[in-house]
């Protein structure tokens, strides 16, 4: 039997599409995994100078973390709780850093409670959301991560585990995954040091992009000009400001950990 001649051209035309269609449909799931680098600009133990930190943040259109000691508020040197209230209102994050920036492996689980839930209900009494942690000196054990969950936090950022950009041959991830692979234990790459060039900490982003993106908390102490080990000139946080500013073209972000992480908080526990 002979093919009607009308069925012959809708074959024609459906083998003419068929390869038409295809690359179509192939370029569609790409475009949705758009690799990203988020950077967060954390800023440990509430020294005052990181005030003006903040404002420098905000006149990029960026926000940082600030994770404070609850005990050491209003002291000599460190941020007052009105400034802390600030920061908050102009979008920043407050998170928690222990009541007294104790070492918290090896302490009792009693303690560690006490060290943890006592300051994120400080915090939580002044008014902020506290929903991420950071575990002083990075110095952390199982207890103390099951702790920060009990607490409530959302999330707890260490220090290290990430490659310093100064070891070319380590062999560690450039960024944190996203969601983290264990949100009580995000992982950073070190304090910037005084010795920390502003070449450093834009090989560190680039890294993060070159490996396909991810999280890459950034952890600063005191920003002031010749101020010890745990500084940077407020001129070379401004330097490093301004080109990560421009990486935006290149889908690299700022964000707060508690945006990053995207996980919310829950309460504190009874006692
Ligand atoms: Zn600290």
């Amino acid at each position: 039997m002979k093919t009607p001649v009308y069925l012959a051209g809708a074959l024609a035309a459906l083998t003419l599409l068929v390869p038409l269609a295809a690359p179509a449909q192939a370029a569609a799931p790409k475009k949705a995994k758009k690799p990203q680098t988020v950077v967060a600009l954390t800023f440990d133990d509430g020294d005052a100078t990181q005030a003006e930190a903040a404002r420098m943040l905000q006149n990029h259109g960026m926000r940082g973390t600030f994770y404070v000691n609850s005990g050491t508020i209003g002291q000599e040197g460190k941020l007052t709780e009105s400034q802390l209230t600030a920061l908050a209102k102009a979008g920043h994050e407050i998170g928690g850093h222990s009541v007294d920036h104790v070492r918290l492996n090896g302490l009792l689980p009693d303690r560690q409670r006490e060290q943890i839930c006592g300051d994120r209900r400080a915090l939580m009494e002044m008014g902020h959301e506290v929903s991420t942690f950071a575990y002083p000196f990075g110095a952390v054990d199982g207890d103390a991560r099951q702790t920060a969950k009990e607490c409530g936090y959302a999330a707890a950022r260490g220090v290290s585990g990430l490659r310093a950009v100064t070891c070319a041959t380590c062999s560690t991830p450039a960024a944190e995954s996203l969601p983290p692979a264990n949100r009580w234990n995000i992982r950073g790459a070190g304090s910037v040091l005084d010795s920390t060039s502003v070449r450093h900490l834009k090989q560190q982003v680039l890294n993060a992009e070159k490996a396909g993106g991810g999280l890459v908390p950034v952890i600063f102490h005191v920003v002031c000009d010749d101020c010890g080990q745990y500084s940077i000139a407020p001129e070379r946080l401004e330097e490093f400001l301004v080109w990560l500013e421009k990486r935006r073209s290149r889908g690299t972000v700022v964000r707060t950990v508690a945006q990053a992480v995207g996980a919310k908080p829950g309460p504190l526990p009874e006692d």
